[in-house]
């Protein structure tokens, strides 16, 4: 098989239930692999081809399962990536997008967890004006609630110009 054909293999496609809801995002390879147990409908192709001697066919984009799964939640990792992305890369108090650090709003040391409704994006000035002080103590003011974030935000970080007909998929869906 030649690089270019295993770079299509690693395409993303992304999974839909039965249901059409979203579910997952996996490689091509195993969307390919789905498809010949007859477990998935293609409903998307990309523009790339893979082929063996005996068939040729093109990257699947999106498929659908043929059988609904019961759903289980797509958590999203608490991790560093993730605030930022949920955030923007942006300081939750002023805006600012340089010395970006993570603030635990409820300091720990009043008993605050790390959590995704407790922890933030904070520049550094922003962050030792804080100090161990809650927001209302240090008087500074959040640009908004921070929240668990959706299911959307997960997917969105998958698309790119090759596969923005995903969206048409995604929008739709109501979590
Ligand atoms: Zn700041």
């Amino acid at each position: 098989m030649s690089n270019q054909q295993s770079n299509n293999l690693n395409n993303l496609t992304l999974i839909l239930n039965a249901s059409y809801l979203p579910l997952g995002v996996c490689n091509s390879k195993r969307a390919i692999c789905l498809y010949f147990l007859d477990k998935v409908d293609i409903l998307m192709n990309y523009d790339d081809r893979v082929h063996s001697p005996s068939m040729q066919m093109r990257v699947p984009s999106v498929v659908k399962l043929k059988k609904y799964v019961s759903f289980n939640s797509l958590d999203i990792v608490l991790n560093r990536k993730n605030l930022l992305m949920r955030d923007h890369s942006s300081c939750q108090y002023c805006g600012s997008k340089s010395n970006l650090t993570i603030d635990h709003i409820i300091p720990k040391q009043q008993g605050g967890k790390d959590s995704w409704e407790n922890l933030i994006i904070a520049c550094s000035p922003c962050n030792s004006r804080k100090g161990n002080k809650t927001p209302s103590e240090a008087e500074m003011k959040l640009l908004k609630i921070p929240k668990k974030p959706n299911r959307f935000m997960y997917f969105n970080q998958y698309i790119n110009q090759k596969n923005e007909g995903w969206k048409e998929y995604l929008f739709q869906s109501k979590n």
